[in-house]
């Protein structure tokens, strides 16, 4: 590890690959010898468009998205595609159903809501979002328009181990959090996205992979703001306006040293050797420790604990210990409290032997 940097569980923005942030700093000041750094230049400039054009083609290759669908680098983070959703893709149908398992999924639910009706094909609230249901107590309506899931829920730590299967329906998925942490099946969706300031840079940008039914404004509302519309930004290379340059140059590297080193499978294995470790610490610990996630829907990303059965004061002294240990931004979400440990891909394999070592020797000298 560099000096003076820690181990950093933060949920998002989140560690990032030492490598990736080394060239990035290599590159800043005069960029593959233009005389400027990537954040001076005009994103219409050869250098910038040749960025672009490598960055679009990694997540093709490395995604495996096929050919005819549009590959969208957009502004506004997850948040703003939650609106872009329903403006795109309700078309004369009006509705559509929402499987809400955490609480990214319910407010994406509750924009549908302002531009026509969103349905709860699901809803785990009552049980705090720990679980998934089984297929069968999915109310699915054959008419809606789409079905959205958020493939992993940051903040509850629930995470779905496969696409969920709705039949001729369109798929949609918000995969903001493990994006770029496994191999997906992109053409089982007709819509992904994913805000990548946790597995694939800083914040600033979303990517979206869309099908091209829903990329040509067939179903696009009159009031889709011109920024929402996805036929405007996939007909425009994603540059209908400025984009957020320096973030997407930053995803490029964060691309290419995931090409370097094996692709997804390669952060696939690493998620699940840390998630491994650590779920096996708190299922070891007798109970001081416990996730309140059932086992089947258990996120290989985001980990919330509690300790002793929701000791406050032992969480803040948990914490306080931590950071002596270089173990930081280890919270739980405000709404929740508790503890949460963030896996992403810039989080070393070292750094989760490092936690779940100082959870031992925490659980010996406080358990009573
Ligand atoms: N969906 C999920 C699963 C998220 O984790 C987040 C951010 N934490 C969002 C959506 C919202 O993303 P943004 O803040 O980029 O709008």
């Amino acid at each position: 590890m560099a000096e003076g940097r820690v181990y950093n569980f933060s949920a998002g923005p989140s560690a990032m690959p030492l490598e990736v942030l080394e060239e990035v700093q290599r590159e800043m000041v005069n960029y593959k010898g233009c005389g400027m750094s990537v954040m001076e230049m005009s994103h219409r400039s050869k250098e910038f468009m040749a960025i672009a054009a490598e960055a679009e083609k990694n997540l093709r290759d490395i995604f495996g998205v096929p050919s005819d669908y549009k590959v969208l680098m957009m502004q506004g983070g997850a948040t703003l595609q939650f609106s872009s959703i329903p403006l795109n893709m309700l078309g004369s149908k009006g509705k559509a159903d929402y499987l809400v398992t955490g609480q990214w999924g319910e407010k994406a639910h509750k924009e549908c809501n302002k531009y026509g009706t969103g349905q709860l094909a699901c809803n785990t609230k009552p049980t705090k979002f720990t679980t998934i249901p089984q297929k069968a107590e999915w109310k699915l309506d054959p008419e809606a328009a789409y079905v959205h899931y958020c493939a992993n829920e940051t903040v509850n730590g629930v995470e779905f181990s496969y696409t969920p299967d709705v039949g001729s329906v369109p798929l949609v998925a918000d995969m903001s959090s493990n994006f770029c942490s496994k191999p997906i099946e992109v053409s089982k969706h007709a819509f992904i996205y994913a805000g990548i300031q946790k597995n694939l840079g800083p914040a600033g940008m979303s990517v979206g992979f869309v099908r091209p039914d829903f990329a040509d404004g067939s179903k696009e509302m009159k009031i889709c703001p011109t920024y929402c519309s996805w036929k405007t930004t996939g007909d425009n290379g994603s540059m209908y306006n400025t984009p957020a340059c320096f973030t997407m140059y930053v995803m490029g590297e964060y691309l290419k040293y995931t090409k370097k080193l094996g692709g997804v499978a390669y952060w696939a294995e690493q998620s699940d050797k840390k998630s491994g470790l650590l779920y096996g610490a708190i299922d070891g610990s007798n109970g001081f420790y416990n996730c309140p996630v059932e086992k089947s829907a258990r996120s290989r990303m985001n980990v919330p604990f509690t300790i002793n059965g929701g000791d406050e004061a032992l969480e803040k002294k948990f914490l306080d210990e931590a950071k002596k240990h270089k173990l930081y931004t280890l919270a739980g979400h405000r709404s929740v409290g508790g503890c949460r440990a963030s896996l992403y891909n810039g989080l070393p394999l070292e750094g989760v032997a490092k936690l779940t070592d100082f959870m031992k020797s925490f659980m010996d000298e406080n358990r009573k």
